[in-house]
């Protein structure tokens, strides 16, 4: 197979031939960019295989492109560089050993096929020649394209050795599935979890990053699965394993909350691609196992669990090394997502709407995203009623919103003219006072403007100063 034609557009390449040329060794093109070049997927970054050293050949390669921007890194003998939109990754072809307290492994130089045979699935390892005489064959060694037609992921060799010399192979695994909506071969599925306790060498960064490319793929739940069956998750997320199973007493049994949160993960990455909503929705019910209760003629109730839940945000943040400016909005989601559930399903009032608004800020779009993607009943026409009761909803608050204009809520009569009229110096008083209109502007007591908060101001100081 020759791939000439589909090379076309990056023309730049042909300086990688004249390169290979000058330097008498041989340049290819590997991995990823072949794999997604076959499916038609977006073209992200280049990686380049050279026989010999991948550091001159990039800076050659650099020189010729008028690139002043190399950056090498000897230790790993690799190098990088950016050309217009793409990025290009440099590497000399090598043999690997693995010791079994690290995963990363001692290097020496290699052939061709030492490299390839160390890469982790069949359908990583195509490469496309860019030298003279073969320009754009493909060099297939381990049936990839194969593979690729099958939609299967599977290891070049046994997977318990390719897993077992470096277990981030695993969740890359996982990613991959998710990212192609591919199938694992069921070799692989008993290889990784075969060999779980192996992730505990790898550092937390690298398992946070594959996490959350498979949180941001278009199939999340895949992985998720996969890591669940495999035991996995256990051992990077014992907080979502935990979610698992049914429990039947009498004759009621809850849901498997596992289950339903991969179908909400599933559900919301069909409507948003914000990664921190998913996470969102992924840890929606994440305390249910704590909060769980057996109530006589009622069945199972998991009170509080929003709260609680909104309690654990903060700890599984720091342990899976998550960026702490995006603790608050999960917090905030976690905590409310019951919230507009409530409100839909009886008669509401405007005051409970505007709570729920001044509550939810400028998040309350995302909140409703979220409580649209919680719906997971096989039963249609109750899915339907819900979404109604959430359109519902949605009227009431642009309704609400649009009286008051209470998005950016505060009381309409500042601190500085309450502490004037009261002659009061700042104090935790003022701060009372102030809540005071607030909470009666939620109420309904009075409007959302400055005449009517005046007006109340007056009416009630003389409660707070004596
Ligand atoms: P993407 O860039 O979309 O993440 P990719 O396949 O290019 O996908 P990279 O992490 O960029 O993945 O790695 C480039 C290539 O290097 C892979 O295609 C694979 O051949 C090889 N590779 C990367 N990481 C590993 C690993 N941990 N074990 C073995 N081979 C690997
Ligand atoms: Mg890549």
């Amino acid at each position: 197979m020759n791939f000439d034609l589909q090379l076309k557009p990056y023309s730049f390449l042909s300086a990688a031939t004249e390169t290979a040329d000058e330097l008498k060794t041989q340049v290819f093109i590997i991995g990823g960019f072949v794999r997604d070049l076959i499916l038609n997927r977006k073209i992200s970054e280049i990686d380049f295989l050279v026989l010999g050293s991948g550091t001159e050949f990039a800076e050659r390669y650099a020189a010729r492109l008028n690139v002043k921007n190399v950056s090498v890194f000897r230790n790993f003998g690799t190098a990088h560089f950016r050309f217009k939109d793409h990025d290009l990754e440099f590497v000399g072809a090598r043999k690997e050993s693995y010791s079994r307290e690290s995963r990363k492994p001692s290097v020496l130089n290699g052939s061709f096929s030492d490299d390839i045979s160390r890469r982790d699935f069949t359908i990583n390892t195509l490469a496309l020649s860019l030298n003279h005489d073969d320009y754009g064959d493909l060099i297939d060694t381990y049936n990839g394209i194969n593979d690729i037609e099958n939609k299967l992921i599977k290891a070049p060799i046994d997977p318990l050795i390719t897993f077992d010399d470096d277990p981030l192979r695993i969740m890359r695994a996982f990613r991959f599935a998710s990212q192609l909506n591919f199938r694992l071969d069921d070799s692989m599925i008993e290889a990784a979890g075969q060999l779980k306790q192996r992730m505990r060498i790898v550092s937390q960064e690298r398992i946070t990053d594959e996490f959350l490319k498979i949180l941001a793929s278009d199939n999340p739940s895949i992985g998720l699965i996969h890591m669940n069956q495999t035991g996995i998750l256990e051992i990077i997320f014992p907080e979502l394993a935990n979610l698992g199973g049914v429990e039947q007493r009498k004759d009621f049994h809850h849901k498997d909350v596992f289950i339903h949160t991969c179908q909400v993960v599933e559900n919301i990455s069909k409507v948003t691609d914000n990664i921190w909503l998913r996470f969102a929705a992924l840890l929606h019910d994440i305390a249910k196992p704590q909060t769980k209760k057996f109530v006589e003629d009622t069945g199972w109730t998991f009170h509080g669990h929003e709260e609680l839940g909104a309690r654990m945000i903060k700890s599984i943040f720091k342990k899976m090394k998550l960026p702490f400016n995006k603790i608050e909005y999960v917090e905030k989601l976690v905590r409310l997502h019951l919230r507009p559930i409530a409100l839909a399903k009886e008669e509401v009032t405007d005051s409970a709407i505007r709570r729920l608004i001044v509550s939810a800020g400028e998040d309350l779009g995302d909140l409703i995203i979220l409580c649209r993607a919680d719906i997971t009943s096989k039963n249609q026409e109750k899915v339907n009623k819900y979404l109604d009761n959430y359109e519902k909803v949605m009227k009431k608050v642009w309704e609400v919103e649009d009286k008051d204009k209470l998005r950016a809520f505060q009381s309409p009569v500042n601190g500085e003219e309450i502490m004037q009229i009261c002659n009061l110096s700042p104090s935790k008083l003022v701060g009372e006072i102030k809540s005071a209109i607030e909470e009666a502007i939620l109420d309904g007591k009075i409007g959302n403007n400055h005449d009517e908060a005046f007006d109340y101001l007056i009416k009630i100081k003389d409660n707070y100063l004596k």
